[in-house]
This record gives C-alpha cells, structure tokens and sequence, in this order.
C-alpha cells in the first residue's frame, strides 16, 4: 500500500488549463447571470480555477440554438460534411490531448496511468470510427414490394437523426462519457446541448472550446453547458424543444429523468449504476488470478466506475482461500497522487462522495466482517481518499451487497453451486456487467447466459469498444452505447410507403 502523501507533482508539460466558458451557438461565452463555480482538485482539494456557473436563461438559449441548428441547417442531412466535421474534431483532440489529459487527472483526481486508455486515449481513437459511420451507415433501406388493402405498394425505411440531444453526464469518466454522447450523436446528425457534472466541468468546456475554434461544426451544433445547479440540466428534461436525453449517472437521477421526460414523451436513453458479480466456479485452476484480478479492479480509479464488479462470489469449498487472496492484493493496491503513472487510484472526485462512501462501510461493519481498510488513510491528510476496503461474509440482502457504493470498496459472498450463484448474481435491481471465471470455458458461457445483464465478461475478457453495444439490463439502463445499437439509439424510423406505379424512389444511404 501506497504511503506518499499527494504532494503536487504535475510535471510541467501537463501544466492545467481549463476553459472558463460555455459554448452557446458557436459562441464562447460567459453565464448570463455573470457568476461562476470554483473546480477543485480532488487530491489536494486545492482550486483549480473557475467555470462559467450557466442558468436556466443560458440553458434556454443553448436548445434554442440546436433546435434552430437542426431545422434549419443542412447538418442532418449531409452525411459527407458531418464526417469531415469529426474528423477536424479528432484533429483538434489530438493537437490538444496533453491538456485534456492534465485536465482529466487534474479535475477528476484520475491516476493518469488510466488517461492513456479509458479516460483520454480511447474516448479519442474511437473518433474515426464514428466519422465514418456518419457517411457509411445505409440510412435508406427497401422492404420488398407488397399488396397492401388492394394496392400493390413500395416500401422504404428512412432512419434519420433524432433532433435536439440532451446529453447529461457523470464526473467519473468525464471525457470518455461526453465523447460517448457526443460522437455517436453527432455522426447521426444530431445537434446536442453537453450540460456535465459540476465536479469535472472543463471535461467539456475545453471540448466546446475546439469545436468552435477548430472546426467547421455550425453554430448551435453542439453547445456545453455548465452549472453548479443541477436543476440547469434538468431543464433539458422537461422542454418541448428537446427531441432525446442521453443520460449517465446515477439511477435515482436516472428515475427522475424518466418521469420529468413523460409529459413531453421524449426518447430516453439512460446508462446507470451496477452492483456487478465477479463469479468464480470450483474448477479455477489459479485461483490467485481470478481474484487478484477483480480485488485490483474494484480499486481502479477508487472504485468510481459503473461496470466495476463489486461483488466477488466464491464457491464454499475454496472461500476460505479466495478471500486471504483478496485481502493479499489489495492490500498492495498502489494509490495515492494521481499524477504517478504507478498509482492505480486517486482519490474520490468529492469530499461529498467520499462522506457517502464512508457511510456505506459503516453499515458494511454492522452486517459483515471487514478484513481490510474501511477508514480514511492517515498519511493523507489532504484530499479524499479512502483505504481499499474488503468485507467477507457478507449475506447478499446486505447493504452492501445491494446498493451501488462507488468506492474502493468489495463484498466477498460465499455460493453451494453454479445455480447458487446464478441466482446470487442475479439478487439485485441492477444488470450491467459481471465475470465469470472458470476452468471450462463452456460451463463459465453456461452461467454468463444466466446473469440478467448487459455485458459478461468470461475469464476477465474485454467488452469495452466502439462497435461493442455497452449498457444495462434492469434498473442499470435503457439502450445501449457504442457500435450500431448505440448509433441507432439516436435516430428515428420513417417508413415511406408509394403505389409501386409511381416509379421508383431514389435511396441515398
Ligand atoms: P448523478 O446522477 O448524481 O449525476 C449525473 C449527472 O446528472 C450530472 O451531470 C448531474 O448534474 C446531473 N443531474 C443531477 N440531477 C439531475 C436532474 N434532476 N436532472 C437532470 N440532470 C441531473 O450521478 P453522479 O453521482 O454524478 O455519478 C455517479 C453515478 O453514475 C453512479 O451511480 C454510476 O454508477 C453512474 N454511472 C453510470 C455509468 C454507465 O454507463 N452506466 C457510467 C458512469 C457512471
């Protein structure tokens, strides 16, 4: 276990610059009421800088201008000049990557060690792919001729852009999720009003930054909208000129949007929290592995990730073993200043979530044996950090084998068989992600198809990718992010129906 005390390291080539202001239909601007919101640093809880704080005047003005930039503009339509757009936008994220990486560790106490994959690197390689589906994907499709009430008739299927985007999002993976929103929503030709979590603002202003200085988007495209007020972004939920929400967070917020969204019927589309199952069966051959796998990756970030499994369920015949294993590796867990490329966690984004976090291993103490950690680290006095925590013999209605923690912290639940930890595994309102671990490949698929969630992973395999549909089953989500689902969630359906006399329709996708 780490013991240097985060002392600013930032190496001077990643000096922290971040972008004050708003963008509203193509402008760089300051909130309309004049006011802003200070963004600190999580790991030394130093301040950072400002941030324009918007209103619900600024946010107004934002979906004014995506609606005006989608009906009357060219934007949905050209499919060849969208992907020119992205491309000039993956141009500008590459020239301008070092910053956004300082910014990512700097604002959302990330160990930058994890900005060269998920939290930087990746977000922005997946751009081109995204650019080319904007021109490559078959908008128009025919369905074969038919009689229909007497009349034989030509069919075609138009998919088009959505509209207006809301695309709210979470502090934990800032640039990754803005770019998850933004990419897919914008290749499909959508506009989009960007409104992020008040704890990683720059996340996406600098992005709003780009696209006005360094590509030829259209004003009122995309517009970033930040607020300390979370009742700005709310807004978006509830006005008549917003087509969709994409939404990642938390599922309270998620149910909440929901119901706001209701009396307009806009498309929802929600990504939310997981209590994820790692499963381990009784004929893993190394068992060391397979659980010193998942107690490194619930620490990872310090836990503040959706998909993270945070439940390990260990067969009875090897508990014993697995959990001094457990206990083992994450006792090594290097944390600490996120700026050291050897550290896997920083701190928590907020003394708020770490309050929160703490809470939860004090009911964890109530109902479960701790094994390790469950305290604030004494060699850090300043920023919010929080000892890797594990707890064993935890029963699966407990607290925290129920609800979503977002901590470095992981509960060991004991199974009889593969149909106990089927039935375990799937004891929870949420369905993201899970493992299973075993010897024999077939009988880990044959328990990966049992598990009511959105993605598995058997034998630690990777589902993380572009073209790979991502999202929950259950109270963790609706739709799915990533590949042609996730493209496809962000346009509409027009069937086009014609009297097959009337000559032959032209197609252009
Ligand atoms: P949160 O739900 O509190 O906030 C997320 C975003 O929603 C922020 O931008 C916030 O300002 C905004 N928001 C809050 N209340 C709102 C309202 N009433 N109307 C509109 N917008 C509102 O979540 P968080 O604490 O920022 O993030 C942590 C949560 O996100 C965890 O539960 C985690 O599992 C979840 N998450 C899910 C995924 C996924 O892909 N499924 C990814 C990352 C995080």
């Amino acid at each position: 276990m780490s013991t240097s005390e985060p002392e600013s390291t930032t190496p001077a080539h990643l000096e922290v610059r971040g972008e004050q202001r708003l963008l509203i239909d193509g402008k760089l601007v300051e909130a309309s009421g004049g006011a802003s919101f200070v963004n600190i640093d999580p790991a030394t809880e130093a301040v950072l800088g400002d941030t324009a704080d918007g209103t619900t005047a600024d946010m107004d003005s934002a979906i004014a201008a995506a609606r005006r930039a989608f009906d009357e503009t060219n934007w949905s339509t050209d499919h060849s000049f969208r992907r020119r757009c992205l491309e000039q936008f993956h141009s500008a994220l590459e020239a301008h990557k070092e910053e956004l990486r300082a910014v990512v560790v700097a604002e959302a106490g990330s160990p930058i060690a994890l900005t060269y994959a998920i939290q930087v690197d990746l977000p922005f390689d997946d751009v081109p792919y995204w650019a080319e589906q904007a021109e490559r994907y078959p908008y128009d499709r025919s369905l074969p001729e038919r009689t229909v009430f007497g009349q034989r008739t030509r069919r075609m299927i138009l998919r088009e852009a959505t509209g207006v985007v809301g695309a709210i999002t979470p502090w934990n993976f800032p640039l990754f999720l803005n770019m998850a929103k933004l990419s897919p929503a914008l290749a499909a030709g959508n506009t989009v009003v960007l409104k992020p979590a008040p704890d990683t603002p720059w996340s996406a202003t600098m992005l709003g930054r780009l696209v006005a200085e360094e590509t030829d988007i259209p004003p009122g495209v995309v517009n970033v909208v930040a607020s300390a007020d979370h009742m700005v972004g709310e807004v978006l939920t509830t006005d008549p000129r917003v087509d969709m929400i994409t939404f990642t967070g938390s599922t309270a917020t998620g149910r909440r949007i929901m119901a706001k969204a209701a009396d307009t019927v806009k498309k929802v589309f929600l990504e939310l929290g997981g209590k994820s199952a790692k499963i381990v069966l009784d004929d893993v051959e190394d068992l060391g592995a397979a659980v010193g796998g998942i107690a490194m990756g619930v620490c990872v970030h310090s836990g503040q990730g959706c998909a993270i499994t945070t439940r390990l369920l260990l067969p009875r015949s090897r508990y014993d073993e697995g959990v001094e294993l457990a206990a083992a590796m994450m006792a090594g867990v290097p944390y600490g200043d996120p700026w050291d490329p050897s550290k896997l966690a920083g701190p928590l984004v907020s003394a708020k979530q770490r309050e929160r976090v703490l809470g939860y291993i004090e009911k964890g103490k109530a109902e479960a044996r701790l094994v390790l950690g469950g305290s604030v680290p004494a060699d850090f006095p300043k920023g919010f950090f929080v000892e890797p925590t594990l707890f064993a013999d935890v029963d699966s209605k407990a607290v925290i084998a129920q609800e979503e923690i977002f901590g470095p912290v992981l509960s060991v639940l004991a199974f009889d068989d593969d149909d106990d930890a089927v039935r375990i595994a799937n004891d929870s309102i949420y369905g993201l992600s899970g493992d299973v671990t075993a010897a024999s490949e077939e009988r880990a698929m044959a328990v990966a198809r049992r598990v009511r969630t959105g993605t598995m992973g058997i034998n630690g395999g990777v589902y993380l990718a572009p073209d790979a549909p991502f999202g929950g089953y259950k109270q963790s989500g609706v739709g799915r992010e990533h590949g042609t689902e996730g493209f496809e969630e962000y346009l509409e359906t027009k069937l086009v129906a014609i009297p097959a006399e009337a000559g032959s329709p032209k197609l252009t996708g």
